[in-house]
């Protein structure tokens, strides 16, 4: 008989349905609070300034305080939908406690944004900024605490790694600050830097209303895993107990240190020949400081290698020393505020402090402005009681001054891409921040930055260039040679870094002639500079022209202290990571370099089996970007 089709398939979907149905119902009793802690959590989001306090901002083009509202309003949707109650500080542009008349910039509605979350009670506290630096190529989202709040740590933690699974984010880790409002809530509570408006590559990426969810999505699981772990572990590994000695150590015969800024990091810079004419034994200790401070906010000269740690337009008013207390007061105006940001604000007072706690007199420093006592410079940064030498959070390094007091190693894993996969997997699954070098125009080239970019490791070039001895056939497709002109160099380079994706750096492979003639690596670093590319030396030969002509020519660089594998075996490896551990307990920092495909398993191995090691001698791991000079 023939039957009418319609009735059919009105059969067919009515079974569907009902299958549906009795699938959802099932599926409702999945019971939603075991997987998810976020029922009925307060949530206090904080995006910061707002009204006449713009907080950081790009020639008036781009603004914090409105970055800062659209991707805390996405939060709120997102953890609302968790099932937590959001609290917003304020949902408007308007700054907090002030009447609409009101023209005063200064941000001083901190102790309102206090308030909201004490008087909510809030399980949780995020504040969300956008960071500025006079550091050009600091990128990345960067997620801080405060050093006494353990709880404030680990949610740090959850949210940065979260962050660091945006595969364009720059890869950096959370850190203590000293910020005000952190400084005054004891729940779990962050301060979460979004981005550098002073970077090229981040000012793109934090106007994307894309990029924006993206984030909030990022900062939404990281506080709901952070929910879901808190009562299970404890993410907080290891605590800020440091074996290493990151006190300054003060030198009585010289005078006092400026920290000036090269381009891309701090660094000490030794006083200027005017400061030969004192005469340090008639000299009070009040005047050697008053001309330190003076030379410190007058900024380098002589040399475009330095950028000013004080910003222009930021003066020097007064200096009095009573005791070990020495108090500063700056001269400031509005304006100047816009363009601080927390990372302008950390270097201005870290760079005040230090230079003047080279005198050994002095042991803690006030910081005023205008003549007044007030909470922040700009809206992040404590000044509301002295810096005081024995609390700062700060290790001098080797040529330089670092956030934390823990020694930093970064560990660069070359020969990615390659079709020998012989430890990626392994190198994958480390909890860690790691370095993926990896070779471009090769079979796995993409897949493994594409991989390792979302897994939160931090990808750059594996550049091959002709070494003075060696086969041709190690080097690999796209290798810069002897026999290239200069702009085949240059084509060469842009197509190899357009091969991997969401790279930020790159280093040589092999290479000890290239890098050894400045008419064959220079055009190298041309399209390094271009590209807003760092570069790491790898140092296959001591010839390398690498770093002068990076600094020259402007470019951020660093490089490997030492090579982990040479020797395939996991014992040798083993021992080589302990060198490396011991070179930044003596310096403050140190870089080593392993590899995958043969032998690349043991390598794995060897670093999985030296973390603790490592970590309980004071060793924090991070990304390269993070020890650039
Ligand atoms: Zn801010």
């Amino acid at each position: 008989m023939y039957k009418r089709p319609k009735l059919r398939l009105f059969m067919i979907l009515l079974v569907c349905f009902v299958l549906a149905g009795i699938y959802n119902l099932f599926a409702a009793k999945e019971p939603a609070s075991t997987l998810n802690d976020m029922q009925g959590k307060i949530v206090v989001i904080d995006p910061g300034h707002g009204g006449n306090d713009t907080g950081c901002t790009d020639n008036n083009k781009i603004w914090e305080k409105n970055i800062t509202l659209a991707v805390a309003r996405e939060l709120a949707q997102l953890l609302e939908a968790e099932g937590a109650v959001v609290k917003l500080t304020r949902s408007g542009d308007y700054q907090l406690g002030r009447k609409w008349f009101s023209l005063k910039k200064n941000p001083d509605d901190l102790d309102e944004r206090v308030a909201v979350a004490l008087k909510n009670n809030a399980d949780i506290f995020v504040s969300l900024h956008i960071n500025c630096s006079p550091k050009r190529n600091r990128a990345g989202a960067v997620v801080f605490y405060n050093q006494d709040n353990k709880s404030g740590q680990c949610l740090a933690r959850h949210i940065q790694r979260e962050l660091n699974h945006i595969p364009e984010m720059v890869k950096r880790t959370s850190r203590a600050r000293d910020y005000y409002i952190l400084n005054r809530l004891k729940m779990p509570a962050v301060v979460v830097e979004l981005g550098y408006i002073s970077s090229a590559k981040d000012r793109q990426h934090l106007i994307e209303p894309a990029y924006q969810k993206k984030m909030a999505r990022s900062i939404c699981t990281g506080i709901t895993n952070y929910c879901n772990d808190s009562h299970k572990v404890d993410l907080s590994v290891n605590t800020e107990t440091p074996t290493y000695d990151s006190t300054v150590q003060v030198n009585n015969d010289t005078l006092p240190d400026l920290y000036f800024i090269p381009k891309t990091r701090t660094r000490l810079f030794m006083a200027s020949e005017e400061m030969d004419s004192i005469d340090m034994a008639n000299d009070t200790v009040k005047e050697l400081a008053r001309l330190a401070l003076e030379q410190l906010v007058d900024g380098p000269r002589k040399t475009d290698e330095l950028s000013p740690c004080i910003p222009d337009g930021i003066t020097f008013k007064n200096l009095k020393v009573s005791g070990p207390l020495a108090t500063v007061d700056l001269g400031m105006t509005n304006k100047e505020s816009c363009l601080l940001g927390s990372e302008g604000e950390w270097v201005a007072l870290s760079s005040i402090a230090y230079t003047l706690f080279e005198l050994p007199e002095i042991r803690e420093v006030q910081v005023m402005v205008n003549g007044k006592q007030r909470k922040t410079l700009a809206g992040h940064m404590d000044i509301s009681k002295p810096i005081s030498r024995d609390e700062l959070p700060l290790t001098k390094v080797a040529g330089g001054i670092m956030e934390g007091k823990k020694p930093k190693v970064a560990i660069v894993i070359d020969d990615c891409g390659q079709s020998n996969p012989g430890g990626v997997k392994e190198m994958l699954s480390i909890d860690r921040p790691l370095t993926f070098a990896v070779m471009p125009n090769l079979e796995n080239s993409r897949r493994q930055a594409v991989q390792a970019a979302e897994r939160g490791y931090e990808v750059i070039v594996h550049l091959p260039m002709q070494p003075v001895r060696g086969k041709a056939s190690w080097l690999g497709p796209g290798a810069i040679t002897s026999e290239m002109t200069a702009e085949e160099i240059r084509r060469e380079v842009r197509r190899n870094f357009a091969q991997v994706p969401y790279a930020t750096g790159f280093n040589n492979h092999m290479g000890s002639l290239v890098t050894s003639r400045d008419d064959l690596i220079r055009p190298v670093l041309e399209v390094a500079r271009e590209k807003g590319f760092f570069v790491l030396d790898s140092r296959t030969s001591d010839k390398s022209k690498i770093i002068p002509l990076a600094q020259s020519m402007g470019i951020a660089y660093t490089q490997r202290d030492i090579f982990l594998d040479d020797v395939k075996s996991v014992d040798h490896m083993k021992r080589q990571l302990d060198l490396l551990a011991d070179k930044a307990l003596a310096n403050g920092s140190a870089i080593g370099i392993g590899h995958v495909g043969m032998g690349g398993e043991k390598m794995a191995r060897a670093i999985k089996e030296m973390i603790p090691v490592m970590e309980a001698k004071g060793i924090e791991f991070v990304y390269l970007c993070e020890l650039l000079h």
